[in-house]
């Protein structure tokens, strides 16, 4: 019984700090759906772990949907009658709408409001939009710089390509002694925005690459792609070997100080629910779990009737229910490396959990065995092991129920069950039933 090892693993401060700077790359990086800013992006995280980059050409058809024209911008911006850019692409990438076809025009204001979007509710931010399926040139700007703008003639500029070209995806493989994998998702598609989307990206590169330094049972696979085509994209690819997939979890919006939330997957009570849930109830912070909804980010495909598989989504704020969402507010300021760092460990403490969550069969199952001539009793002057993990896991170790069951049932923690089965394995009371491991167990109980 391996699981994580957490002395390769910095303190959730150091790994925070490492996550964040890696973060400050990436945030200047144009990325969309599609085109060299998610190729630059992931060129840098491969070299964090290394990745296996794909690239799908336009008009491929994935189940219902068609793969794009790939999206390029160079250059954007809105000069005055001086010439002074006085909306700048260059300054904030946010400035042009996603996915704009290409301009270059002399209009009046009239004309050019048509094309510019602000969000009155935040009159201060520039807002997030795009165009990506039905096409349009824009620009995005604060409702305070908007409603100044003098009724004038303006010089126009969108230097961007849409053009046949490809979608780009990447995986990194961190192999285990199974077959069995664990897939970790998250999108790579938007621009200079820092929680929702770049925390997903750096904390998934950062976790693979302590994943792969470790001694695993099972095997991950880590997707970055571009939201929702992206997911549909691999999908289709890879119909033929989904059954490889025994947990998954879609990682967004972790880097924000709001509590943990956690989405359950579209079966609800599939063993990483329950292994997210049991690891939540014990960490003694607050958290919030919800029921799976066919709404949010790229569980949605994951969840869909006919994939099912048995993913979740593990975020702080869920997208578009933090005030910043979407926007420039969406800052390097706003995530901060200790809320990255801590979320990291949540991650690794399920993963621990998928990783060791065995069923034994207790070997001495007629009453209890004598644990104080075997030195596994507390005695009077203390021995080394609490009495009850000992005692739940000889009694529900009969060859049906898991550690992450038993540790449901009893209301103790799974480290503390887990311990308690290493130690009563060691006095030979205790033996994994054989082919367990991995096996998500067939009695399922709830607390
Ligand atoms: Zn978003």
């Amino acid at each position: 019984m391996a699981g994580i090892a957490w002395a390769d693993v910095p303190t959730a401060d150091e790994v925070g700090v490492e996550m964040h700077e890696l973060m400050r790359r990436l945030y200047p990086i144009c990325r969309s759906i599609s085109g060299d800013g998610v190729r630059e992006t992931l060129r840098i995280v491969s070299g964090i772990v290394p990745l296996d980059v794909s690239e799908v050409p336009t008009g491929t058809q994935v189940f219902d949907w068609t793969v794009p024209r790939e999206w390029n911008v160079r250059d954007a911006w809105i000069a005055d009658a001086s010439g002074e850019r006085i909306v700048d692409f260059r300054r904030c990438n946010l400035h042009v709408l996603g996915y704009s076809t290409p301009i270059r025009a002399q209009m009046r204001l009239d004309e050019l409001r048509e094309h510019l979007f602000a969000d009155p509710a935040r009159p201060d931010v520039v807002p997030f939009r795009t165009s990506y399926y039905s096409e349009n040139w824009g620009f995005c700007l604060s409702q305070r710089q908007l409603d100044a703008l003098a009724d004038a003639e303006y010089e126009v500029v969108v230097d961007s390509s849409l053009t046949d070209g490809s979608i780009t995806y990447a995986e990194a493989y961190v192999p285990g002694a199974s077959d069995d994998e664990v897939l970790l998702s998250t999108y790579c598609c938007h621009p200079s925005l820092a929680n929702d989307n770049l925390s997903g990206i750096v904390l998934l590169a950062v976790l693979g690459k302590y994943l792969s330094g470790m001694a695993l049972r099972l095997s991950y696979r880590i997707l970055f792609s571009p939201g929702s085509i992206g997911p549909i994209t691999w999908l289709a690819r890879n119909e033929h070997r989904l059954g490889r997939i025994t947990h998954g979890l879609v990682a967004s919006c972790v880097g924000d100080p709001a509590p943990i939330t956690y989405k359950r997957s579209r079966r609800g009570t599939a063993e990483i629910d329950r292994a997210v849930e049991n690891v939540l109830r014990h960490a003694g912070d607050p958290y919030h779990v919800v029921d799976f909804v066919p709404l949010g980010g790229d569980e949605r495909q994951f969840c869909s009737p006919g994939i099912d598989l048995p993913v979740g989504a593990l975020s702080r704020s869920p997208a578009d229910t933090f005030p910043q969402y979407h926007s420039s507010a969406d800052d390097l300021d706003f995530v901060e490396p200790r809320w990255l760092g801590h979320s990291l460990g949540v991650y690794l403490r399920v993963l621990d959990v998928i990783e060791t969550n065995d069923v034994y069969v207790n070997l001495n199952p007629k009453c209890e065995p004598q644990l104080g001539k075997r030195g596994l009793y507390r005695s009077i002057g203390g021995g080394s092991f609490e009495e009850a993990p000992l005692l739940w896991v000889l009694n529900l170790s009969d060859g049906t129920q898991s550690l992450l069951d038993i540790s449901d049932r009893s209301g103790l923690s799974f480290a503390a069950i887990r311990d308690a089965a290493t130690a009563l394995e060691a006095h030979g009371l205790l033996q994994q039933r054989e082919g367990s491991a991995g096996v998500v167990p067939a009695v399922t109980v709830t607390s």
